[in-house]
């Protein structure tokens, strides 16, 4: 006899929220409903329609700018396509050795430069040491070495900290300097603002950021990040470059309208700062933890830590989730916008149950 059982209708139970990364959140209500306004019938394609018109001319608004803007499905598209418009295939790019660019783009800025070298600098707490880039620059002047073009910093960085304004304008001017051009990989863009009350003009092209790649994406959208060259001269042609890296939307109202939704009432800061805030209260109650060490100042929304194995062993076995291969062994909890203080407290119980387990001594 065959078993025919019927189909369980029941909804799933939502599944828990975790610290794996801000881009394992869902979509945020502003972005949502900025979404489903576009769905409103027919319109224009490939950036022709409304919506992209309003979604950059908000952006122009924000950051005080007649920036050219591009809107593409993905940070790796933003970074390597906005790196490969400002090299040729015998620059080179300087970066910190722990970015994005180097280690998780999968060779895409060099494959689409056709060449171009990315060079990397070492720096505290993630952030490129300017003695590093200078020496990078000058050490070589002669034909054999890849000319130096473009220094990328990322903000906030791989590590969770940001740049201070006064940092970022340091890098401008060295930059400068040294003739390169400034880009910034602002994955984490708004956390960075969030962090520090900067406002976007003044953490950019008011101080020398020539090219930023802003996400969209771990802020609440359901896809998308914005190139902003802010010189125009840079942007040239660009157009031609997106759709030839498969990266212009035909219903590119979706991807710029929920930047619509993220930027009218200042949305995306408001998210990143309650991101931010939940990884405070998460640092604080790690500090807690008896042989928890934080590793990085915690300046956005991410906290690196190092757990004991059983704490760490533990906390997966329980059924969270979260990365370790990017600090270089450390532990990598990271809040998205809709993080709540709940979910922090029943990691950081947790946590604390589990180092508490493993001092207590087995009895026989
Ligand atoms: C997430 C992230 C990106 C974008 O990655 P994609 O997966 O290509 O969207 C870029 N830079 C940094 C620092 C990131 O954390």
């Amino acid at each position: 006899m065959s078993s025919s059982r019927k189909p369980d209708s029941r909804p799933a139970p939502a599944p828990r929220r975790q610290f794996a990364s801000d881009n394992w959140s869902g979509i945020c209500p502003e972005a949502w409903k900025a979404l489903a306004d576009a769905n409103c019938g027919h319109a224009p394609a490939y950036g022709e329609d409304a919506w992209t018109a309003r979604a950059s001319s908000l952006l122009r608004e924000v950051f005080e700018h007649d920036a050219e803007i591009f809107f593409v499905f993905n940070g790796t598209a933003a970074n390597s396509l906005a790196l490969a418009s400002l090299c040729r295939s015998y620059h080179s790019v300087i970066c910190h050795e722990r970015s994005h660019a180097e280690t998780d783009e999968c060779g895409a800025p060099e494959f689409y430069s056709s060449g171009t070298k990315i060079l990397l600098v070492p720096g505290n707490d993630g952030k490129v040491d300017l003695e590093a880039v200078r020496h990078t620059v000058k050490k070589r002047t002669d034909i054999h070495y890849p000319k130096p073009r473009v220094l990328s910093v990322s903000q906030a960085t791989e590590l969770g900290t940001v740049y201070t304004r006064g940092e970022v304008t340091a890098a401008g001017a060295v930059a400068r300097e040294l003739g390169l051009r400034l880009h910034m990989d602002g994955a984490r863009f708004a956390n960075a603002l969030a962090s520090t009350g900067v406002s976007p003009a003044e953490m950019s092209w008011k101080a020398g950021v020539d090219v930023l790649c802003l996400g969209g994406t771990k802020n609440g959208m359901p896809v998308g990040e914005a190139i902003i060259f802010f010189d125009k001269e840079l942007a040239r042609e660009f157009d031609y470059r997106c759709k030839q890296a498969g990266q212009l939307a035909s219903k590119m109202r979706f991807i710029a309208a929920p930047w619509i939704g993220l930027l009218e009432g200042d949305a995306w800061l408001r998210h990143a700062g309650e991101a931010n805030a939940r990884a405070a209260e998460l640092e604080d109650g790690l500090r807690k933890v008896p042989g928890v060490r934080i590793l990085y100042p915690r300046q956005a929304n991410s906290v690196f830590s190092e757990l004991p194995s059983k704490v760490g062993k533990g906390l997966r076995a329980r059924g969270w989730r979260f990365y370790e291969f990017i600090a270089g062994g450390g532990a990598r909890f990271m809040c998205s916008w809709d993080t709540t203080s709940d979910d922090v407290a029943t990691l950081v119980r947790d946590a604390q149950d589990l180092a508490a387990e493993a001092c207590t001594p087995k009895r026989f």
